[in-house]
């Protein structure tokens, strides 16, 4: 999969991509990402990508023109001939939720396209898919939420986790009805008198798998009722 992310500061994603995770998916072609510079688009000697918003206000507004070129020049060397699935990362998007991550993870490519300042020339909207959000408030850029985004993707391709299991039995995932997951444990089995439960540890695999669903339920319940549908109901 492709991610292509227009960004201002393309240098914070150095780290994110040859660590951990993120670096095998990037060394093993799982995960490719072409990051691009609206600047290189920039206005004038200084490559400005920014201006004054119209009918005043504080702060700076991106402007369109610059993002536009940027995403066409995306499109006009795509590998492949592959062009991207746009998102606009904004905190006026769409919540993004384990549901959107799965959807994006089927697509050969998505741009991530990474606000800074007061955000964008609304005018940009046209000219993307999707738009995404984070969360319910307001980051400094783009690029953490984009971040956010491609980790989520990455570890659902086949093959980037080592076992595929870790990414479909786990909170928000549909194998556990988008419920969040049953506890965990692992040695010691006992820590300040704290006993892992006597059912993990008698090998009876039916015990186990039901004391989890319980445990997941209630969990959830307790937690996020929000999550909770009633019964047959799809989510
Ligand atoms: N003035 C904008 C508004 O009220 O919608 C917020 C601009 S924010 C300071 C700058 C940029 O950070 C945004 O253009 C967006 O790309 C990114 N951003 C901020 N919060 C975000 C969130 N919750 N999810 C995704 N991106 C976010």
């Amino acid at each position: 999969m492709r991610f292509d992310v227009v960004t201002l500061f393309p240098e914070l994603f150095g780290p994110f991509l040859s660590t951990g995770m993120m670096g095998r998916a990037v060394a093993s072609g799982a995960l490719t990402v072409r990051l691009r510079s609206p600047r290189e688009f920039g206005i004038g000697r200084h490559r400005s990508v920014d201006d004054t918003p119209y009918g005043g206000g504080s702060g700076m507004v991106m402007r369109v023109d610059c993002l536009v070129d940027c995403l066409e020049s995306l499109d006009a060397d795509a590998p492949e001939g592959v062009r991207a699935h746009r998102v606009l990362m904004t905190p006026q998007g769409a919540p993004f939720r384990q549901a959107t991550a799965i959807a994006l993870s089927t697509r050969p490519a998505v741009s991530l396209i990474c606000g800074r300042y007061e955000g964008f020339d609304d005018r940009v909207r046209a000219f993307v898919e999707e738009e995404v959000s984070l969360g319910d408030f307001v980051l400094t850029g783009g690029e953490v939420a984009a971040m956010a985004v491609v980790d989520a993707c990455v570890r659902l391709l086949p093959g980037v986790l080592g076992n595929a299991e870790s990414a479909t039995h786990e909170s928000h995932s549909p194998a556990l009805g988008g419920q969040l997951e049953y506890p965990q444990y692992t040695r010691p089995v006992e820590f300040r008198g704290a006993r892992v439960p006597d059912v993990l540890q008698n090998g009876n695999h039916a015990h186990i798998e039901a004391w989890r669903r319980a445990e997941a339920e209630r969990r959830t319940a307790e937690r996020r009722p929000d999550l909770v549908l009633p019964r047959n109901e799809p989510r």
